[in-house]
């Protein structure tokens, strides 16, 4: 990404202006500079600092949306799985899927192999198929053995999720578009039409009037709090979900398992994630404010159970994990159902000079903004129809290149030419020095966190949050920010505080 702009570099209109870089504004804003908009992306905090560095990390159809009879949605998600396959491999990777069937508890083998059946048929694929015990346990040997009658295999995929926003709003911004992070916006009026944005910079109070044609309501569980945004946005229904990080040493799992939580049946799962093993997920109403959502130790509790009772030769405890982490959805339609019966669908509304755009999932970030495209043709008749390119240029990771499919072509060569030293996985991480320095260089970080939360997810899947890497970190900043010693101090405590308030797993 070439240096983000100041405000006053601005220009004065754009055609499209959306708000929230997350997925969905980021898909948004991908697509429409594709099809020829002047648009610009602003988030109030980092880039996929909400629930999109936050979720489950799965691109998936959800077997459980087609147990609720959500057909659309499943079918929609199952497509986007295989076409994210194809044209983001690297990025977007198959993860294998293995449900163990026991004797003694749900679900049964046959509603699981005809379920998986029809989710194989929507996608036109082949994958799913039934293992008897002793080829379930070669392949999965931590699973519970007792009364296993043997499991069903079927295949996903799985992302870093926040490295999907960043990889789509860096496309975006090389072909035009411009993306500014910590860059709070509320929404100007003309009578009844929306017509711009007010933005403002909290770090230097610096604030910019800026006219849109179209302004895009893309803040995901803060929709309906815009400010200045005309009604229409539908009620949503915060629901928290929180996720417990393991070394893989701790549960070494070849591969995704799912299972159904003894205490309440419903599905839970564990697997291999950026070399350590991430289990999820709860679904509980969300009390608190959106801003850092906290895990609490209900939830990692109600996790540990879980595992325990699937994997009782690793027999976990909170204090064994790397990290915790929690996200909130933001689902549509309010309710007061069982949270995991409430609809994942995503919603859709339109104001003069606003479209909105929230709920859905990750996977389906494509359809999304393809329907926000679609309705905004009526303002903006001049975007181009939308044609079929690849979301990324597959062609780029085709040989499995990791850091192509997370950075672009163009980004690898550079930080392969830095030499073979930067590209050394830092302990046991999946990360190297030459993308802590590209993101440093070319992705708009402006503290710690964004660097060790977002960009990488070092902070995650490494002891105590990476201090053990902090030192090098501090290195790189200083060089590449060009911060002093008191700014370095400062970004550490400042990280140190959000890992211990967000990130640390509870005292053994
Ligand atoms: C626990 C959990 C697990 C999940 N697992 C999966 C999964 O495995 N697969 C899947 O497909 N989906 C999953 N999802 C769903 C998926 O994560 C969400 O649908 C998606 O991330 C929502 O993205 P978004 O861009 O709409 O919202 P967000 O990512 O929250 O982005 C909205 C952004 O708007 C910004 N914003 C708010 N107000 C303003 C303002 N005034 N000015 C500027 N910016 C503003 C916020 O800071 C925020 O960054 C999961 C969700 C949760 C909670």
């Amino acid at each position: 990404m070439p240096a983000p702009p100041t405000l006053s570099q601005l220009d004065a209109r754009y055609d499209l202006v959306i708000v929230g870089g997350g997925i969905t504004g980021a898909g948004i804003f991908r697509e429409a500079v594709r099809r020829g908009a002047r648009a610009l992306l602003v988030e109030a905090g980092d880039f996929a600092s909400g629930t999109s560095s936050a979720s489950s990390k799965l691109v998936h159809g959800g077997l459980r949306y087609l147990k609720n009879g959500q057909w659309r949605l499943t079918l929609e998600s199952v497509r986007e799985r295989q076409r994210l396959l194809r044209e983001a491999p690297g990025l977007v990777e198959p993860l294998p899927f293995v449900m163990p069937i026991y004797a003694d508890r749900p679900p049964g083998r046959w509603l699981m192999q005809f379920g998986l059946r029809l989710y194989d048929a929507m996608a036109g694929v082949r994958r799913s198929r039934w293992l008897p015990a002793g080829a379930a346990l070669a392949r999965e040997p931590a699973l519970r053995r007792e009364q296993l009658r043997g499991a069903m295999l079927y295949e996903d995929a799985s992302t870093d999720d926040a490295r999907l926003v960043l990889r789509l709003i860096g496309d975006a911004v090389a072909a035009g578009g411009v993306a500014l992070n910590y860059c709070a916006a509320q929404l100007r009026r003309d009578d009844a039409r929306v017509c711009g944005v007010q933005l403002q910079r909290p770090k230097d109070g610096e604030r910019r009037a800026i006219d849109a044609a179209l302004v895009v309501n893309a803040t995901g569980a803060w929709a309906d709090r815009l400010l200045g945004a005309p009604h229409g946005a539908p009620p949503l229904r915060p629901l928290r979900g929180s996720h417990l990080v393991f070394a893989a040493e701790r549960l070494p799992l070849r591969q995704a398992v799912s299972w159904l939580h003894i205490r309440d049946r419903r599905p839970v799962f564990a697997f291999p994630w950026e070399g350590a093993v991430l289990c999820g997920t709860t679904d509980v109403d969300h009390r608190g404010p959106l801003e850092a959502p906290l895990a609490e130790p209900a939830e990692l509790d109600y996790l540990l159970e879980g595992l325990r009772a699937q994997f009782p030769d690793h027999p976990l405890r909170a204090g064994d994990a790397l990290a915790v982490y929690a996200g909130v959805r933001p689902v549509v339609g309010g309710g007061e159902g069982a949270p995991s019966s409430a609809s994942r669908e995503s919603a859709l509304w339109i104001a003069p000079g606003l479209i909105g755009a929230t709920g859905g999932k990750l996977t389906t970030f494509r359809v999304t903004a393809g329907e926000v495209l679609r309705a905004a043709r009526r303002t903006l008749p001049a975007l181009r129809e939308a044609g079929d390119a690849p979301v990324f240029d597959a062609a780029a990771a085709a040989a499995g290149d990791r850091l192509a499919a997370r950075y672009g072509a163009r980004a690898a060569a550079r930080m392969r030419a830095g030499g073979a030293e930067e590209l050394l996985p830092l302990g046991a991480t999946p990360y190297c020095l030459a993308e802590l320095r590209w993101a440093l260089r070319h992705e708009a970080v402006h503290h710690l966190d964004d660097l060790l939360l977002r960009r990488t997810r070092l902070g995650l899947v490494s002891a105590r949050g990476g201090e053990d890497f902090l030192e090098r970190v501090g290195a790189l900043c200083r060089a590449e920010l060009g911060w002093d010693e008191t700014q370095w101090q400062r970004e550490r405590e400042r990280y140190r505080t959000i890992w211990r308030q967000r990130h640390a797993p509870p005292a053994p």
